[in-house]
């Protein structure tokens, strides 16, 4: 019988929770945190992926659920999109400490849950969240051709050669926490992303 998607991401889910080897492990167990898989609909046309988890997703398992969560809801409603109709995850799924960067071996070791994870929801639009997320899937998809500074290609819609995907990498929703201004920018991206939705449906 063939196995579902649920029962798919449960097995991420699980691995995720045993994976020991992680140097993110130690900390999230010493702080009674959990790894954040990712949420939403398993059929969704839209992934978006962010960097990694920040305090408040780390204690809750929940993607995108304090500041710059608050952010993208704003920029989601911009664009009438449903939440609960895309699939919301990270490139590393433990909280680096301190909310630093996420490092190269960190993004190598977490990746193949995050392309196990996009291989089951089999989205339209991947779009990426930041410029560690950026970089890692425009090159797994062959873009790296296509690469650029996150402030020149952010709003830019890269087609997958040979597949139904298109690529858009859209600034990290945090920008606009410290710096409130940058969310007319940040919306109109949301709108290029909105043009796209309404054309695959
Ligand atoms: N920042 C991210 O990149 N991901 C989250 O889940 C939260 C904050």
């Amino acid at each position: 019988m063939a196995i579902s998607k649920t029962d798919k991401m449960r097995k991420i889910r699980d691995d995720l929770f045993e994976f020991k080897k992680s140097p993110l492990y130690a900390e999230r167990i010493a702080t009674k945190s959990f790894p954040v898989i990712g949420a939403g609909d398993h059929d969704a046309d839209i992934v978006f992926i962010g960097e990694a988890p920040g305090k408040n997703e780390a204690k809750t398992g929940q993607p995108f659920c304090g500041a710059s969560g608050r952010i993208l809801d704003e920029l989601l409603a911009h664009i009438k999109l449903d939440r609960k109709k895309v699939y919301i995850t990270n490139i590393v799924k433990d909280r680096p400490t301190n909310n630093r960067d996420p490092k190269p071996e960190e993004i190598e070791m977490y990746a193949p849950f995050l392309d196990n994870q996009i291989d089951i929801v089999e989205p339209k639009i991947i779009a990426t969240l930041g410029r560690f997320s950026m970089e890692y899937i425009m090159k797994r998809f062959g873009l790296e051709n296509h690469l650029d500074a996150i402030s020149k290609i952010h709003g830019h819609k890269f087609k997958v050669p040979n597949r139904n995907l298109l690529i858009i990498p859209l600034y990290h929703p945090a920008v606009a926490i410290y710096n409130r201004t940058t969310l007319p920018d940040l919306k109109k991206d949301f709108e290029v992303l909105k043009q796209e939705v309404e054309i695959t449906n």
